[in-house]
């Protein structure tokens, strides 16, 4: 009966683990799509240029006023611009 418990309780500790890490990437994925805008820099509203790829396959990306940076790990960037 104990160790039912334990194992229940395992478990439940584990799907929550998941649920915390699903909502993690999904946050991610928002933010990163908010921030890239379809290429478009949200903050004065020129194009985001590639300038970097680190060997995680992140892409680095500015402005053309060069004021803003962002790093995009999610594929939010391969369709409709560049
Ligand atoms: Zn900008």
């Amino acid at each position: 009966m104990m160790t039912l418990t334990i194992n229940l309780m395992c478990l439940f500790i584990l799907f929550c683990l998941i649920c915390l890490f699903m909502l993690f990437c999904f946050y991610g994925y928002i933010k990163e799509k908010k921030e890239w805008n379809n290429g478009i820099c949200p903050h004065c509203g020129s194009k985001w240029i590639c300038f970097d790829v680190d060997s995680r396959g992140g892409r680095m990306y500015k402005c053309e006023t060069r004021k803003h940076y962002v790093d995009i790990s999610y594929p939010v960037d391969n369709k409709d611009t560049i």
